[in-house]
């Protein structure tokens, strides 16, 4: 027997937009009802941001530590460093798991209702889903749409035991003897990292014609040079066309820059160039709600074309980011609940986990004929910066971009060790719209990364004090 039920506000998703909405819903007294299909925290949680940052950090230790075993490193040796490939997935596992317990929890105790199963939109506010208990049909005063995205496939390359999307590389538990990535974008450089610190033989083709093309060529020139260092291929303006199954793994068919084509061999193949909205399978065609290409179109408040229907996360466009995603559903919900509020997207920050990570939030120097106005820029490079020198790197700057005129922070570039904790502290300055004056009236502990933010803003100023 189908179950009939009425809510204020139906969230499809339970990722980081999904469950931000629905939290946030709850807590302004809406009855919120969450469908998930698959588990709480989404991409971001089970198979993205966290995983991968799992992984990245377990592999940065084991790479410190074959380093001190090739020959001793601040003094420090170690001897036959090892690692358990099934031991570090289950590992990784715990650490989803426990986030995901939180998610749970953080719905349960906000008094959401979450509905395990699949949705299907008859139409824009009537939705059934199947679930384990038999089917339900829901009807809703509001829906947020938070379906996600999906990895975008590689024609030739159909995903096989071999042949892998970030999910399944996220999961291995055998360390390829060789994996050949496609795409240098952020997932395709974040699990390059990773297998290359822990032992696997790493290239990487690219269509474009630099790693990281979304980044300045300044923030990705020292991610390349660690590839490089660490024996790791990039062939540029290249492509993949077809990945054939052998006995040992694939064999990789790239056509070159020249137009010519060769064969290469690995043991596995990572897809990692990009991600698609999920918006096929769940009755979006039945809601009329309008898209921009292939992504659901909204205006400045998540809304879509069809009334009391919103859509945020990966299913409305670029950046795909988790906290893009958190901050379009935390205003969603608000807006529903009657307050007043709009998207502001010019300080959201973008981190790239690779050694050295990159962060970038705001305006670039370059885009000042753009914007009508003019810009100045000022760097602080880490090799004059005591947190940086002593973790053993001196690799990297902050640069800051500030309106000529007033001096007000539009844009803060970074490249360095660990630099991705600064996002919070950047992301805060430009959407503050700080003055290079506020951050050089900021005393910024010492010794850490911060100060060369300080340093970089003084500099600004043309006053520098640690920089000759
Ligand atoms: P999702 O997280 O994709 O969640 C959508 C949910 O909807 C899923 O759980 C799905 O099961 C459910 N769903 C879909 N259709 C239905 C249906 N019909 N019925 C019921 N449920 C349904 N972003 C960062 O900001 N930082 C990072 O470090 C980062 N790392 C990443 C690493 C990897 C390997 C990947 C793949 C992504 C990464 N991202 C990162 C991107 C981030 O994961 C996404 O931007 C984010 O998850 C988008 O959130 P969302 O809520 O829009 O959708
Ligand atoms: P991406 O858009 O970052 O990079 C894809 C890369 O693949 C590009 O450089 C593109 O030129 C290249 N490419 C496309 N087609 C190709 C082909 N046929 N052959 C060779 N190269 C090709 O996409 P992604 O790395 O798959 O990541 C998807 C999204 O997930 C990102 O846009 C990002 O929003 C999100 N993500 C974020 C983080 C983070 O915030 N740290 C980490 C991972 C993923």
């Amino acid at each position: 027997m189908t179950r009939e039920t009425t809510c204020q506000v139906l969230v499809v998703g339970g990722g980081p937009g999904g469950y931000v909405a629905a939290i946030r819903a709850a807590q302004l007294g809406l009855g919120v009802i969450l469908v998930e299909a698959g588990e709480l925290g989404g991409t971001c949680l089970n198979r993205g941001c966290i995983p991968s940052k799992a992984l990245l950090n377990a592999s940065a230790r084991f790479q410190a530590m074959r380093d001190c075993a090739d020959a001793p490193v601040m003094g420090l040796r170690c001897t036959a460093p090892g690692v358990d490939m099934a031991e570090l997935a289950d590992w990784k596992s715990h650490v989803v798991g426990r986030l995901r317990g939180g998610v749970g929890a953080l719905l349960a105790a906000n008094k959401v209702r979450v509905v395990a199963g699949w949705a299907t939109f008859r139409n824009a506010k009537i939705c059934d889903v199947s679930t384990a208990q038999g089917q339900e049909t829901i009807h809703a005063g509001n829906v947020i749409l938070a379906a996600g995205s999906i990895p975008s496939g590689l024609p030739g390359a159909a995903l096989d035991g071999n042949v892998l999307s970030s999910t399944e590389a996220l999961d291995l538990e055998e360390l390829p003897a060789s994996l050949l990535v496609v795409g240098a974008g952020y997932i395709g450089l974040e699990l390059a990292t990773v297998f290359t610190r822990l032992g696997s033989q790493v290239s990487i083709v690219e269509a474009g014609d630099r790693i990281l093309p979304g980044f300045a060529p300044a923030l990705s020139k020292p991610v390349a040079d660690w590839f490089e260092r660490h024996g790791v291929t990039i062939a540029l303006s290249s492509r993949v066309e077809r990945v054939h199954g052998t006995a040992a793994g694939c064999e990789v068919e790239v056509r070159n820059p020249d137009g010519a084509l060769t064969r290469t061999a690995a043991s596995k193949v990572l897809v990692a160039i990009g991600r698609a909205p999920n918006t096929a399978g769940w009755g979006l065609e039945n809601m009329g709600v309008d898209m921009t290409g292939a992504f659901i179109k909204v205006d400045a408040q998540c809304r879509t074309s069809m009334r009391g229907v919103w859509a945020v996360g990966d299913l409305v466009g670029e950046p795909m980011l988790a906290h893009k995603a958190m901050a379009q559903g935390e205003m969603v919900a608000e807006i529903i609940a009657g307050m007043r509020r709009k998207f502001e997207s010019h300080a959201i920050p973008a981190v790239c986990f690779t050694e050295p990570e990159i962060v970038s939030v705001g305006r670039a120097a370059a885009d000042a004929g753009h914007l009508g106005f003019e810009l100045v820029s000022s760097r602080f490079p880490f090799a004059a910066n005591g947190r940086s020198l002593s973790g053993n790197s001196d690799v990297g700057f902050i640069e800051v971009v500030a309106r000529k005129t007033d001096n007000v922070v539009v844009g803060i570039h970074a490249v360095g060790q660990h630099i991705g904790e600064l996002a919070g502290e950047f992301s805060l300055a430009v959407e503050m719209e700080a003055r290079l004056e506020d951050i050089a009236a900021t005393i910024h502990a010492h010794p850490t990364l911060g100060e060369g933010f300080f340093e970089a803003s003084l500099q600004g100023l043309g006053r520098s004090l640690h920089l000759g």
